[in-house]
């Protein structure tokens, strides 16, 4: 008989050190392969809608770099880092953005969670899965005896799903399920348990991220503008206004940048800034006719009364809702909503330009 270092069961390589390294990395390849083939059919940011790019990257790219990752069992930082590092680099290749964009902004405007949230969905959905089995199928049974093992401490040195789903429900606040099905044999419905899941996970990412934002300090206009779990509202809007996409596309990078932490001379003007893109769309004299021309299209678009009244508003409000923010304050109807920003996004380029 041939001895291997690796093996392929149901498509999940077992190594016969016990080390996932090897696999992750293989992985981690192959997500990163399929971003290049999905560049080709225009997953990039000159092409393809992010919000399009990024479907395709979730049903395609992501059920094959996770495939099998139900059963992944105490993966490595090291090996959490690469997963973490390529959904990153598909985030940023798929926005255009610069690899120095943080990553939990790179993944905010895209409404995604981190890969290691994925996995935890992965694990509980099949947790349901096994609860749900065919009675008398062998991975039920199994999985009944490993869950009474776990339950009663019956073995001490027990690895592998069990204590791994029951450290990722208790993280999410949902042991209370599994604790249920034991005494009750009673769980949610497939439709009801993922609704559960995806929730808390999302909900707890984004709790951590926004946490992690605070303490970097350095995208307080992010935070204001996009908050939410969902994809940026100007990519929503690039879907339906195609003509505009690319100078949407635009305004979310300029929303995605940090801020310096320096003084910095400016080369139009000489005056000293801390905040270049509110300097350069707000207030650099220099520009003061092309942000004319910018106000002249938001008046014709919206009307002078809508104008005045953004006039009225603070400098900082302003220009959060030129990136962005909820256009209520501003008291548009969704269309008249869309118009303004697109001929904002237009103004800006001019400015930038
Ligand atoms: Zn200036």
């Amino acid at each position: 008989m041939e001895e291997t270092a690796t093996y392929m069961h149901v498509g999940v390589k077992l190594s016969s050190n016990n080390s996932s390294k090897e696999r992750t990395r293989e992985q981690c390849n192959k997500g990163k392969g399929m971003l290049a083939g999905l560049s080709a059919v225009g997953v990039r940011s000159t092409a393809l809608n992010p919000i399009i790019s990024s479907q395709l990257w979730e049903t395609v790219c992501i059920p094959s770099m996770l495939h099998g990752s139900e059963l992944w069992c105490n993966l490595t930082s090291t090996e959490v880092d690469g997963l973490e590092k390529t959904q990153k680099l598909a985030a940023k290749c798929i926005q255009g953005l610069p690899m120095r964009t943080h990553d939990e902004v790179a993944r905010g405007l895209l409404g995604w969670a981190n890969v290691k949230s994925l996995i935890h969905l992965k694990k509980m959905a099949f947790l349901r899965q096994l609860i749900n089995a065919p009675i008398g199928t062998l991975a039920r049974q199994i999985f009944i005896r490993r869950l009474y093992e776990f339950v009663f401490q019956t073995s001490d040195t027990m690895k592998g799903f069990l204590p791994d789903i029951a450290i990722i429900l208790d993280h999410y606040d949902l042991y209370s399920y599994l604790e249920e099905y034991v005494t009750e044999s009673s769980f949610p419905s497939k439709a009801a348990w993922k609704a559960i899941t995806k929730r808390s996970v999302f909900e707890h990412y984004a709790h951590v991220a926004r946490a992690r934002l605070s303490l970097k300090g350095d995208v307080p206009r992010y935070t204001r503008v996009h908050g939410g779990n969902n994809p940026f509202v100007l990519y929503k809007i690039a879907k339906t206004n195609v003509l505009y996409k690319s100078n949407l596309c635009n305004l979310a990078r300029i929303l995605a940048l940090p801020c310096n932490d320096t003084y910095i001379d400016c080369d139009l003007c000489g005056i000293t800034y801390i905040d270049c893109v509110d300097h350069y769309i707000m207030q650099c004299p220099m520009l003061n006719d092309k942000r004319d021309k910018l106000w002249d299209m938001i008046t014709d678009v919206v009307g002078v009364h809508v104008a005045a009244c953004l006039f009225h508003k603070s400098e900082s409000e302003v220009l959060d809702i030129f990136l962005g923010k909820r256009w209520e304050l501003v008291d548009l109807d969704v269309n008249m909503a869309q118009a303004f920003i697109c001929a904002v996004s237009v103004g800006i380029k001019g400015i930038l330009l």
